[in-house]
């Protein structure tokens, strides 16, 4: 029959969705759809369904045929996997999205906030061949036809949060632009509405203030406002990256000029000599993409920013050194431009800067001397009986140095683990700190994936990690090692889920089970002694003085865990140092409470012999049936 006068206009509606370039026609026209449609966002199972049952235009079946491709991987349990969950995620950038849509696809409630009313990002993204892959099998064709074409490896951060956007809302995702995470709400003393975990957003009056949650996940980027993750810090050599975007005509003149890949020219040392030579400019490398703009990404040498009057004071701390008030703006602009024409051959006929989001000149310098990674992935708290399980992703969880474009592909995979652990804990068959321990143990591969050592089968990437790293070890690490990672107000809980006996009686060999029995000093004494022998330097002959000065630990510690000690660099005379780096391990990443600290070793002149037996046979505990 004739389509209703209302299916017409959704008709229409979704091609100006399919369309829309900004955040705000984005969402403007979705909400029309929806309206329309009488729809609102909501799971899959109950949104997807009717839309797709709306729409039926040629362009519109093309992209429920990926959708529902995507959709039927079994790890989502057609939409199932996670039905009763509820999922809040801050941050609309590339992982946020990403991530939304996975959370999505299994079925959960999800909720994305996103501080900034506009999608302005010029700079553009290096992209690995799975990515790539992956954006294609979400449809990004169908939104922005010159995705990747042939050779195009790369799109702008803009026009990639589009793709996503689309993606995301068309799936059932609900998206709230600028409304600010700021803090996480526990739920409430008074627990006879049974309310649980909230997050407070600015505007204060913001209807999602009300929602709760059972996922929440930080996808804010670099700043990073989730609190209960450490983060550690990689100092590295003074690093100064410069990007730059001048407007791209599209003239033939344009097409003509070649990009510069960030590979090829980091060996190019003869290059960068006659750039040195010619302008003064000394670079370590420069990047190159002929996308919606010229982009370019360079590190620039320090003493060639001060000669050339970039920057104004040769200051010590990399922050001063760069901050505004020590940056000559037009000379920055001025060398942004003479390196990038140069490194073009003079072949770009106009290099006019395209605007950034406060409508200026479109470059920036950016200090990646120091670079920071979460210690963590995840973790899990409890408050009166609301189990809240939080993940970082993307940025936020694992920093990148942009010139050399790991950023967003690692990202990606961290969404896909992200929402590979919500499944295994709606799974059922996972204690929460089985579920955490799993994470943590891939969330170690991440810092090290290139686009060789993963697997080369893009098709088949699905969340299952067994599917993309060829060498994952879900079991890297073990349930009793997160404890720190499970926080709650229930005691009795706590000893339920945190006793390595009752949760990991499947990973740990079976005779740990006997910790509590007795274990004779002397059976102690001739296992210590066993651990030592290949240590020349170490000799245990009692369970008091032998382990004063703290290396007799630390061999033990080193013997079955070669990465967490330098064994070496130990010196007799650190005493406290020693056993305060032992404690700490043995604390942290095996779960045995210290006894003592370093500093108190330290002055006693015969550590107790009780204590230190208890402490020992601990650590026996631990290690015993090991392999080391
Ligand atoms: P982001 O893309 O940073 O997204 C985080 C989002 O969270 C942002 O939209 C932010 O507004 C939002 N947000 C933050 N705090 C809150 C809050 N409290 N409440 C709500 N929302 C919040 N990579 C490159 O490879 N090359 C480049 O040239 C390059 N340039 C960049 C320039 C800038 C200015 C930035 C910020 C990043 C750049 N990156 C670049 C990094 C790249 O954008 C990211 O690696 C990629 O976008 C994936 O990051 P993400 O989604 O984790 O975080």
């Amino acid at each position: 029959g004739a389509p209703s006068p209302d299916s017409a206009a959704a008709a229409d509606i979704f091609e100006q969705l399919c369309a829309a370039s900004t955040f705000k026609s984005v969402l403007y026209h979705y909400r029309q759809l929806c309206d329309v449609l009488r729809l609102k966002p909501t799971n899959i199972r109950s949104f997807y369904p009717k839309l797709k049952s709306k729409l039926r235009s040629w362009k519109a079946q093309a992209l429920w045929s990926k959708f529902d491709k995507r959709a039927s991987h079994k790890c989502y349990n057609h939409g199932k996997a996670c039905s009763n969950n509820k999922v809040l995620i801050i941050g609309a950038g590339p992982c946020g999205l990403r991530s939304a849509i996975e959370c999505q696809l299994l079925g959960a409630k999800v909720v994305v906030v996103e501080k900034r009313d506009r999608l302005s990002r010029n700079n553009v993204l290096h992209l690995w061949p799975f990515v790539i892959s992956d954006l294609k099998q979400l449809g990004a064709k169908k939104f922005y036809g010159k995705f990747c074409a042939g050779a195009i490896d790369h799109i702008s951060i803009r026009q990639l949060q589009c793709i996503l956007l689309k993606v995301a809302l068309l799936l059932g995702v609900e998206v709230f632009e600028s409304v600010t995470f700021e803090e996480l709400v526990e739920p409430p003393a008074d627990q006879e509405e049974k309310i649980g975990w909230r997050a407070r957003l600015s505007p204060p009056d913001h209807p999602a203030n009300q929602y709760e949650f059972d996922v929440l996940f930080g996808a804010d980027g670099k700043r990073n406002t989730l609190h209960g993750f450490k983060r550690k810090e990689f100092r590295g050599k003074l690093a100064i990256a410069i990007t730059a975007n001048f407007i791209n005509k599209r003239t033939e003149a344009e097409a003509r000029v070649q990009e510069i890949s960030g590979v090829a020219f980091i060996f190019n040392q003869k290059f960068f000599k006659e750039l040195y030579a010619a302008t003064g400019i000394d670079l370590e490398n420069i990047v190159y993409y002929k996308d919606e703009t010229h982009y370019f990404v360079m590190t620039a040498k320090k003493h060639s920013l001060i000669d050339k009057g970039v920057i104004i004071n040769d200051l010590a701390d990399t922050q001063q050194l760069l901050h505004s008030s020590n940056v000559n703006r037009s000379a920055l602009l001025d060398y942004a431009r003479e390196a990038a024409d140069f490194s073009t051959n003079y072949q770009l006929p106009h290099l006019d800067f395209a605007v950034n989001h406060y409508g200026k000149p479109d470059v920036a310098m950016f200090d990646f001397t120091s670079m920071f990674a979460a210690e963590n992935a995840s973790r899990m708290v409890e408050r009166k009986g609301h189990k809240l399980l939080a993940g970082l992703v993307g940025d936020t969880l694992l920093e990148p140095f942009w010139p050399t474009g790991s950023g967003c592909a690692r990202g990606f995979l961290s969404c896909f683990d992200a929402a590979w652990m919500v499944r295994s804990l709606c799974s059922g068959k996972m204690t929460p700190l089985e579920v955490l321990a799993e994470r943590e143990s891939i969330y170690r591969l991440l810092a090290q994936t290139t686009p060789e050592n993963l697997s080369k089968d893009h098709l088949s990437y699905t969340l299952d990690p067994a599917s993309r790293y060829p060498t994952i070890n879900v079991r890297a690490v073990l349930p009793f090692q997160v404890r720190t990672l499970f926080d709650t107000d229930d005691p009795s809980h706590l000893e339920e889920v945190t006793n390595p006996h009752l949760v990991n009686s499947d990973d740990l060999p079976k005779k740990r089970k006997r910790r509590d029995s007795f274990i004779h000093p002397d059976t102690l004494l001739v296992w210590c002694k066993k651990q030592v022998a290949l240590y020349d330097s170490i000799h245990v002959d009692n369970m008091t003085t032998s382990f004063k000065d703290g290396r007799a630990l630390c061999a033990i510690i080193h013997r079955y865990r070669p990465d967490l000690i330098d064994f070496e660099a130990l010196r007799p005379e650190d005493v406290a140092q020693n056993n305060q780096l032992a404690y700490d391990i043995l604390e942290r990443d095996f779960g045995i409470p210290p006894v003592m600290t370093g500093a108190e070793m330290a002055e006693c002149e015969v550590p107790d012999k009780l204590s230190m037996i208890s402490y020992l046979s601990q650590i026996y505990d631990v290690f015993r049936g090991e392999i080391p």
